[in-house]
């Protein structure tokens, strides 16, 4: 695309441009996440794709959006442009006044009770197999009699495992059940930047009655709190304000109370005053049922042969088993196939080439790499020194930070068990080192895209 083309035209295909990295990312983020932090952004000047300013409503939301989601808008942005891109993220100095009137430090709207509980996730579409089993009979009890049974009721299990789902699931039994009572579901990132914002928009004391004024609290991922220290001394607060009113608090994390570093001890202690519940990947029969039931709601026919195939190939949690069902169903609907075992063989190799980033196995991405610089895979695995191995095994690395959920020492061990502070600075360096030099920016660009194909 030629840039130096008329102006006005240009902004127009810009704006389009941002509307389909937008559209990119929203496929990537949960809805909430996307709502929260890229739905707010709006693109600045425009006319050099190698300076794309993206704007955020205030410093902590630009530098968290860099921090976090840079390298996903990057390679959106670039995907869309079909050219290598570079964002600056920096303040809107001109918000529109609609930011600010929608504000998350607003008041919450007057009426109703249903404050952020999602009415699709339902005790009644929740499979429940050995593997889930204690944490949802603890939830269906708290659902059933709050504030008596276990307080605060803590659900631990790994990511896509229906953490998100028990808490809707009980916030919705529970509107059902006392419609009067008010119910608010947020996530412990959320709560932290609501806590942000009324201290910016000096409301900390709306901030503070929205929380204490309710029945039941449902928080979820509280693993996010962890080393924020003002964000703790508040929730703090908040959950002994709710406990000595006898309120129900529900916990979720991905990890257990005792494990969650730079969690402060008295919310440690807090947290573990109740119930622990925690939930295990699924068997492969309960993956099957699952599947069933998903098929079910979306009113799709899907045979044992087929569920079957999919139980088996997908196994790492449930959110991915039913990415991996919806993709099936989108592609018998395209090819106006019926959903046959071949169709469904088809559609997963699509979904690996393509590559959600969950998805993506750090093998995959060492055996990319390695094709790209012209190495072997056992080269980027070894701790050979030279130049010609160091950076591309840098450069994995990084996009191992990127593309996977993996932690830093879980790249470490894939990258021949070394120190995870190895990883940490290799991903630091790529990161930095883009910045400046557009020829490794275009290789991880290149490299990212190839992934994700
Ligand atoms: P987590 O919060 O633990 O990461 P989620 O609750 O978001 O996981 O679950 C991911 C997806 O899998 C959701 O769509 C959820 O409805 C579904 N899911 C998880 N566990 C079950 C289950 N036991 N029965 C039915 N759906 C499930
Ligand atoms: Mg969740």
């Amino acid at each position: 695309m030629d840039h130096k083309t008329n102006p006005a035209k240009q902004a127009m295909e810009m704006t389009a441009i941002w509307q389909a990295a937008r559209a990119l990312i929203q496929e990537q983020l949960a809805p909430p996440v996307f709502d929260m932090w890229i739905k707010p952004l709006r693109l600045g000047r425009a006319d050099d794709p190698q300076r794309i300013e993206i704007l955020a409503s205030n410093d902590f939301s630009a530098s968290y959006v860099r921090d976090h989601y840079g390298a996903l808008l990057t390679t959106a942005f670039s995907s869309a442009l079909g050219q290598g891109a570079r964002l600056l993220f920096h303040v809107d100095p001109d918000p529109p006044a609609r930011q600010v009137e929608e504000s998350p430090a607003s008041p919450p709207p007057p009426t109703g009770a249903r404050f952020g509980v999602d009415g699709r996730y339902t005790f009644e579409n929740f499979v429940v197999g050995s593997c889930n089993q204690f944490a949802h009979a603890a939830a269906a009890r708290v659902a059933d009699a709050p504030a008596t049974a276990y307080n605060p009721l803590y659900i631990q299990g790994g990511v896509g495992l229906g953490k998100t789902h028990l808490l809707h699931a009980i916030g919705n039994a529970l509107l059902r059940a006392r419609p009067e009572s008010k119910t608010l579901y947020i996530t412990s990132e959320k709560f932290m930047t609501q806590l942000v914002d009324s201290l910016r928009f000096k409301q900390v004391h709306n901030f503070k009655e929205n929380f204490r004024s309710v029945d039941v609290l449902l928080v979820d991922d509280i693993q996010f709190i962890a080393g924020k220290k003002a964000t703790q001394e508040e929730f703090f607060h908040t959950f002994n304000a709710l406990q000595e009113a006898n309120k129900q608090i529900v916990i979720s994390s991905d990890s257990y109370p005792g494990e969650i570093e730079h969690l402060e001890e008295r919310l440690r202690s807090r947290f573990s005053q109740g119930l622990v519940a925690d939930i295990h990947p699924p068997d492969l029969e309960t993956r099957m049922a699952i599947l069933k039931k998903k098929a079910a709601v979306e009113g799709m026919e899907l045979s044992d042969d087929v569920a079957f195939f999919l139980a088996e190939a997908i196994q790492s949690n449930v959110r991915e088993l039913e990415g991996a069902l919806i993709r099936v169903f989108l592609l018998a609907s395209l090819e106006k196939e019926p959903v046959t075992l071949s169709l469904v063989r088809e559609s997963l190799r699509g979904t690996l080439r393509r590559g959600e980033p969950r998805l993506l196995s750090m093998d995959k991405i060492i055996e990319t790499v390695a094709a790209y610089y012209k190495i072997r895979p056992l080269d980027i695995r070894s701790d050979k020194r030279a130049r010609r191995f160091s950076h591309p095994r840098q450069v994995a690395m990084f996009l191992c930070k990127q593309l996977t959920k993996a932690s830093y020492p879980e790249i470490a061990r894939e990258f021949g068990d070394r120190n995870h502070t190895t990883v940490l600075y290799a991903v630091d360096k790529i990161a930095s080192q883009q910045q400046v030099d557009v020829d490794l920016e275009q290789a991880v660009g290149t490299l990212a895209g190839m992934l994700r194909k």
